[in-house]
């Protein structure tokens, strides 16, 4: 009997986090139904344009009578439900994932082979991207003001194009005997487009063979590509891993798994007294800079519409009101506990896959630097939205502290006076061409995102 009293005790008193497979609340066809879609989405959506797109055309289908959306240069959507309240419950990710992006004057020919020059965009580890199926994705904007949609390397009979490596025998001096971070250079990831020569040329006739082809099929010349954003982006599939199908491999879920929870949890969310918002942006990747990154005044657009809409003067106090009465999920993906690295890791603080969304309460790196460092009353009160609607969640921070650490657009967006915090599923090889998600987390997080809309 002491010994039942001393269980109870222990339950009623300690933190524990559990595997969402051994929570019977959701049936496992409901997940994996879930996530069917999802990966849909992730074999669509490999840019931040192709994803604005794709969300616009789902809020067409799917959208009631108080929605609105705002798409700012083709690279941010915002997804609005107007309510009557100051203030709005917002729901932030970001769909720009690192990748390869090609440079502005990319097209030469060495050794009688084609190549692209490019420059890497994100954090990225390089190796990784050498010799595996990349697909180019982007817009060329031609000299008449023209664009042009290009997306190759998809289809089963499209080509893929690659990145080559050097061959084991050849590459003691200058690969192995290097620091991993220096043997693979940057100016060396230049992907082949081309190998066949062009009749009757003798110089650069590969090139000229790809340049006319380009010509034929966009009606493209070599200027064109200073005016172009083309991104080199995997082409392999979303899959799933295990014998037991519990896990997606995919490119691009860090942050598209987040950007697809809110879409689904914005679209299944009963209506609110406050504005609810689902906004997607860009540049995270590379510190949230440019007009449509997090720092962009993109997001005072936003109020100033919902105040519009609201019949509301979008005076410099009434802006104000509304950010302070703003509450935000920062939705970004976290790094998941690797079983072969997990001395990166402090086990009571790090975030473990298939244990839920994890709520991280502050990024950045050591001594809390350059962190967004959510209120207690404000993480209180979000535990209690995820427990109330029976959310499987965890706290999670990303590493030992010291170890290195990251960002996200937290620190952005609380810096206009709204409550912030992180929160998304955790993810293994992070940042990888193929990251590594769990249905569990992915359906907890879409719970989590729909709990906090609708509370
Ligand atoms: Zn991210």
């Amino acid at each position: 009997m002491a010994k039942k009293k001393t269980e109870e005790l222990k339950k009623k008193l300690s933190y524990e986090n559990k595997n969402g497979w051994k929570l019977k609340e959701t049936s496992k066809d409901k997940v994996f139904d879930f996530a069917e879609t999802y990966k849909d989405f992730l074999q669509t959506c490999k840019t931040e344009r192709e994803t604005v797109e794709y969300v616009k055309r789902e809020f067409d289908k799917r959208k009631k009578k108080q929605d609105f959306f705002i798409i700012n240069r083709g690279k941010n959507i915002a997804l609005v439900r107007l309510g009557k309240k100051s203030g709005m419950k917002l729901v932030a990710s970001h769909i720009d994932a690192p990748r390869i992006d090609i440079k502005q004057n990319p097209l030469f020919e060495e050794t009688e082979i084609a190549l692209f020059h490019t420059h890497y965009y994100g954090g990225i580890k390089k190796y990784q991207w050498f010799n595996i199926p990349l697909a180019i994705h982007g817009v060329v904007i031609k000299s008449n003001g023209e664009k042009v949609d290009i997306n190759v390397g998809e289809k089963d009979n499209d080509p893929i194009f690659v990145i080559p490596d050097l061959l084991p025998h050849l590459s003691h001096k200058l690969v192995d005997d290097k620091k991993v971070k220096d043997a693979f250079e940057a100016e060396k990831m230049n992907l082949i487009v081309g190998s066949i020569p062009f009749d009757d040329e003798e110089k650069e006739a590969v090139k000229l063979q790809v340049l006319s082809i380009l010509n034929e099929t966009y009606g493209i010349t070599e200027e064109d590509f200073i005016s172009a954003e083309l991104e080199i982006v995997p082409a392999m599939q979303p899959r799933d891993v295990g014998f037991d199908r519990g896990f997606i491999a995919a490119y691009g879920q860090d942050d598209r798994i987040c950007a697809f929870c809110s879409k689904e949890a914005f679209f299944d969310a009963k209506k609110n007294s406050k504005t609810v918002v689902a906004l997607m942006i860009d540049k995270e990747e590379i510190g949230s800079d440019g007009n449509t990154g997090a720092k962009s005044r993109f997001l005072m657009d936003i109020v100033i519409e919902i105040l519009k809409a609201q019949n509301i003067d979008a005076t410099l106090e009434n802006v104000s009101e509304f950010l302070k009465n703003s509450e935000v999920l920062s939705a970004d993906v976290n790094g998941a506990v690797n079983p072969m690295y997990k001395e990166v890791h402090e086990k009571d603080n790090a975030s473990y896959i298939n244990h839920g969304v994890v709520m991280t309460k502050f990024t950045g790196h050591g001594g809390k630097y350059m962190a967004n460092d959510a209120s207690a009353e404000f993480v209180g009160k979000i535990r209690k939205i995820f427990n109330d609607a029976n959310v499987n969640w965890q706290t999670g921070e990303l590493g030992k502290v010291d170890e290195g650490g990251g960002g996200t657009i937290a620190k952005y967006l609380a810096s206009w006076n709204m409550e912030v915090i992180d929160c998304g599923p955790a993810l293994i090889s992070m940042h990888s061409p193929y990251e590594i998600s769990s249905k569990t987390d992915l359906y907890e997080t879409y719970k989590a995102y729909k709990a906090f809309f609708e509370d």
